[in-house]
């Protein structure tokens, strides 16, 4: 049985990225019912969240940079960013185009439940010379806690991710 999960999940960690590849949400949603998960991942946020605000740059929250296509860039997440948000509330609205489906009337509508990447990103120019030292060392905690929690690690494009949640979902209410 442990040999099946590895193969899944080196399996999906390989071709997680094509659209369409079967993302293993169910097994998201079972680390998303883990307390100590949950946990971990609140302290983790809380620490970044207060490391970030000590930073000279502002967001204005427009949520342009939300908007993927247009702006030119692309939001990546781990696993255990994406069971985080399953546990913190429903499962996403649909992704109609290549923008993330929670960016509506210029604002972020999970901000609580956000990734990392969400919360490190500004483009204000004040922000350069940090954003980048942060994000390599926070995505360098994340990749231990993984093993730490014994969670298979995985980083991913988000839309690729939420529509693989929303097929998910659109399996479940079919069945
Ligand atoms: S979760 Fe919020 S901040 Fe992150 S891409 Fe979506 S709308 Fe933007």
């Amino acid at each position: 049985m442990l040999l099946l999960n590895v193969f899944r999940w080196l399996w999906n960690s390989v071709f997680l990225e094509t659209p369409g590849s079967n993302i293993l949400v169910e097994d998201l949603l079972r680390v998303a019912r883990r307390p100590e998960v949950v946990e971990a991942m609140r302290r983790f946020f809380d620490e970044a969240d207060r490391d970030i605000a000590a930073q000279p740059a502002t967001c204005w929250n427009r949520a342009e940079c939300c908007h993927f296509g247009s702006f030119g860039h692309r939001l990546y997440v781990t696993a255990l960013e994406v069971s985080y948000y399953l546990a913190l509330g429903e499962l996403p609205p649909r992704v109609a185009d290549d923008s993330c489906p929670h960016a509506r009337d210029g604002k972020c509508h999970a901000r609580e439940r956000r990734p990392l990447g969400c919360r490190v990103f500004y483009c204000d120019p004040a922000a350069e010379d940090w954003q980048g030292p942060m994000t390599e060392r926070r995505l360098a905690r994340l990749r231990a806690m993984h093993e730490e929690l014994g969670v298979p690690y995985f980083y991913v494009d988000w839309l690729v991710v939420l529509r693989a949640i929303n097929r998910y979902g659109n399996d479940k209410t079919a069945s």
